[in-house]
């Protein structure tokens, strides 16, 4: 099947093809945080989303390009800053670093690029944009001295969000200035500066002030990406005003068709609701990982539901995560201890799981390839019930796992330690070490093994599980691992 798309600019599902023909070249713009609070989970789906997105093209074998803005510059870092008196990059950069923390539990590609809309080379551009569609008739300054976009002028406002502009009324929320607009929905390109703004803002030639949100898109996209870009990415709650927006100024300078595919991500639900403070079902990733759960439970929880789809979170959905994973892990440990030796010979045979790349390429369809992928758990586990799987059929699953594992990332931080009658102890890993008390019990359930005395063993493992870890005899000795959740 063609690696195919919905496309919420033409509301269709379109086959795929970079702008270059012939090129492997991706290009993927997506807008980030705002930094004047922690990200909520309800951004995280639309990063998780992205990186599926991404994930999934690389292992199509396209190069990707992504970029991921930094809103630092907006009515809420400014107002943030204020409240709390100090400027607003001593504002802003904690919320960043606490950004990246979160996309790096999430085990979230880091983009190639996260331009700062504060950055001069930005605003630079924000400026010299403004000064083109100024001169193009698609901007003027207001006599509030604020620059706004002139919507009438540009023909296509709208399209993106199939809406009517005799539609666009006050909501109600319009500041005094706004009265200085020629239309409603004339947005700002640049607002000058006023008493709220404190020391925030920069010289322009229409005197000083700061950039609008919807300008720093444009400027940062088109600075890094080029005048056309194959992908753009972001929620659903961005469609408009903000994306019709860096259509209409980005095409507004450069004349040519901004992004070929606008790729939307649904809301988050909390228990049914809206995610809202007031409701107490506001949850940053810090607030789940104090739960107990761990990144890779809450990356499988956001990634699980069409992105199209309204996914709803809720702790039972967190459970039944964990329990996802769990099976994963039991297993590739089963399927590792048949293919043993088999792993290191055996060749990728693409003959294995095609089905879960084809779901992906059917506009990222996640929920059909993690069911193909439980269902291959149910029935290559019926199978070595029956012993009934042979080491190289164990040994391609695996190789097909750890190919499909590029684009989900859920393979767990299991570490396994062995007990084996010559060699004493031996891990994978020798920065972890077996706690002191398991190591004993291992070592004295080995013991009582090799004595044959099995009913010592069965007791030694129970305690070994009381502990949280588990002990398997394999041919090659006895296995102890205990899951670590990342
Ligand atoms: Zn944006």
């Amino acid at each position: 099947m063609a690696l195919r798309f919905f496309n919420t600019y033409s509301r269709k599902l379109e086959n795929f093809a970079p702008r270059d023909p012939g090129s492997r070249n991706v290009s993927i713009y997506t807008c980030g945080p705002t930094v004047y609070s922690r990200a909520h989970i309800g951004n995280f789906r639309a990063y998780i989303f992205e990186d599926l997105l991404q994930r999934h093209l690389e292992l199509r074998g396209y190069k990707v390009h992504r970029v991921m803005n930094i809103t630092d510059v907006d009515d809420k870092t400014i107002r943030g800053a204020c409240d709390a008196k100090v400027s607003l990059s001593k504002f802003t950069e904690p919320f960043k670093q606490a950004f990246f923390e979160d996309i790096k539990t999430l085990r979230i590609k880091r983009a190639d690029e996260f331009p700062a809309a504060t950055d001069q080379r930005y605003i630079d551009r924000m400026i010299e944009m403004i000064g083109v569609l100024i001169a193009r008739g698609l901007g003027y300054q207001a006599e509030d001295k604020s620059v706004y976009f002139r919507i009438n002028k540009f023909p296509n406002y709208g399209k993106l969000a199939h809406f009517d502009l005799t539609q666009l009324q006050s909501t109600g929320r319009v500041k005094h200035d706004e009265y200085d607009k020629e239309h409603i929905g004339d947005f700002a390109l640049w607002k000058a500066w006023d008493e709220e703004d404190g020391d925030v803002g920069w010289e322009s030639p229409w005197g000083r002030g700061r950039p609008g949100w919807h300008i720093e898109c444009s400027a940062m996209a088109t600075a890094l990406l080029g005048d056309r870009i194959d992908i753009h990415c972001g929620g659903v709650d961005n469609i408009f005003p903000h994306h019709e927006a860096e259509i209409a100024q980005s095409e507004g300078v450069t004349g040519k068709q901004f992004v070929r595919m606008w790729l939307h991500c649904a809301h988050l639900l909390v228990d049914g609701q809206k995610m809202s403070k007031s409701l107490g079902n506001f949850y940053t990733i810090p607030d789940v990982l104090t739960k107990g759960y761990t990144g890779r439970e809450i990356r499988y929880a956001l990634m699980r539901v069409h992105y199209r789809v309204p996914l709803n979170f809720t702790w039972e959905g967190m459970k039944e995560a964990r329990e996802s994973l769990g099976r994963i892990d039991d297993w590739l440990q089963r399927l590792r201890e048949i293919a043993g030796d088999e792993l290191d010979k055996s060749k990728i045979d693409n003959h294995f799981g095609h089905e879960f790349g084809d779901a992906l390429d059917d506009d990222l369809n996640i929920s059909a390839a993690l069911g193909f992928l439980f269902e291959t758990i149910r029935e290559t586990n019926r199978a070595m019930d029956r012993n009934k799987l042979d080491a190289a059929t164990a040994a391609g699953w695996l190789n097909w796992w750890n190919r499909i594992n590029e684009v989900l990332d859920f393979e767990s931080g299991t570490r396994h330690f062995w007990f084996r009658p010559l060699e004493v102890t031996r891990s994978f890993d020798s920065s972890d070490a077996l706690p002191e008390e398991v190591s004993k019990l291992a070592e004295e359930r080995m013991q009582a093994r090799l004595a044959k005395d099995f009913r010592k063993s069965d007791e030694l493992r129970d305690q070994l599980n009381a502990l949280g870890w588990e002990a398997r005899d394999t041919k090659d000795g006895q296995k102890i691992t205990r899951r670590v959740g990342v």
